[in-house]
């Protein structure tokens, strides 16, 4: 239960925001569908992910932060400074240094150093959903792309951030690359299950004065909300999207939760294994 609000937290405040003071903000621009053609982010790709850091692999109990959970990317072991490039054409939606801090609950987000996130709409004909999106973690400070703008395939985004620098996050110089499903601005899967079992539990899902209790409805609202109704009494509220990243003080654009990079078992579905979804679409 600490742990699930702890993971709305940030919705919360990020709603609080958007009702109080801020508007909903426009997709900066819609990216146009691109061709079943992707990109390994870097050069040597395939050799340079090991067991250790690959997609789904379990952390052990007692061994780090992230124990007992799942790794939802793949970690691409390469020298600082190596280039780091679009695996498709897309929409920049992230691009930030993203630093640790710890929330009122105590739990502490941790520091991903630069991070940038890219959407590409795909061809009707691809099956997993209409739309991927790829995350870039660990980056060096100089990131090429800015939220908003539109890359091709191949663009290089940055370069491998410095082995345990704050610019990487203090971690050794790797990249941690992931593709999630579906668009930026979606309800996480992740979020859904929270919020449908808070609204069940002894407590009901506390929004604010609000208390949804039992069967809950969610439905987009607007460009970046999401209007949760209680089936039985109608008691209904407004949740933002657009969910701050990772810093209070100076809050990057939003970031979802997605950009964690480990999650619960559950969170891998909502995760494509990168390297065989770009060796099948790979350019030969
Ligand atoms: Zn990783």
């Amino acid at each position: 239960m600490f742990v699930m609000l702890a993971h709305l937290q940030p919705y919360l405040r990020a709603a609080a925001l958007a009702l109080g003071l801020l508007c909903a903000t426009a997709r900066p621009q819609d990216p146009q569908p691109v061709p079943s053609v992707f990109e390994f982010p870097c050069l040597g790709y395939a050799k340079a992910v090991n067991t250790r850091g690959s997609f789904g692999f379990h952390v052990p109990r007692g061994n780090s932060p992230f124990q007992d959970s799942w790794h939802l990317a793949e970690d691409v072991w390469l020298p600082a400074g190596s280039e780091v490039h679009a695996i498709a054409d897309g929409v920049v939606r992230y691009s930030a240094f993203s630093p640790t801090w710890t929330d009122a609950q105590g739990e502490t987000h941790w520091n991903l150093g630069n991070v940038v996130v890219i959407e590409h709409p795909l061809q009707p004909s691809e099956k997993e959903a209409e739309s991927i999106c790829s995350f870039y973690v660990h980056l060096a400070a100089d990131r090429r792309v800015k939220v908003g703008e539109s890359v091709k395939r191949g663009d290089v985004l940055g370069r491998i951030g410095k082995a345990e620098s704050e610019e990487n996050g203090r971690y050794p110089a790797h990249l941690h690359f992931g593709i999630h499903l579906g668009p930026y601005l979606q309800i996480p899967p992740m979020l859904e299950r929270e919020l449908r079992t808070a609204a069940k539990s002894k407590q009901g899902l506390c929004m604010g004065a609000v208390v949804l209790r039992g069967e809950i409805v969610l439905e987009r609202s607007g460009v970046s909300d999401v209007r949760i109704t209680a089936k039985e009494s109608g008691a209904n509220c407004v949740l933002s999207l657009l969910v701050g990243s990772t810093c209070p003080k100076d809050p990057p654009p939003d970031i979802a939760l997605w950009c964690q990079g480990y999650g619960d078992q559950a969170t891998l579905q909502e995760w494509l294994r990168p390297s065989a979804f770009l060796a099948a679409r790979h350019a030969r």
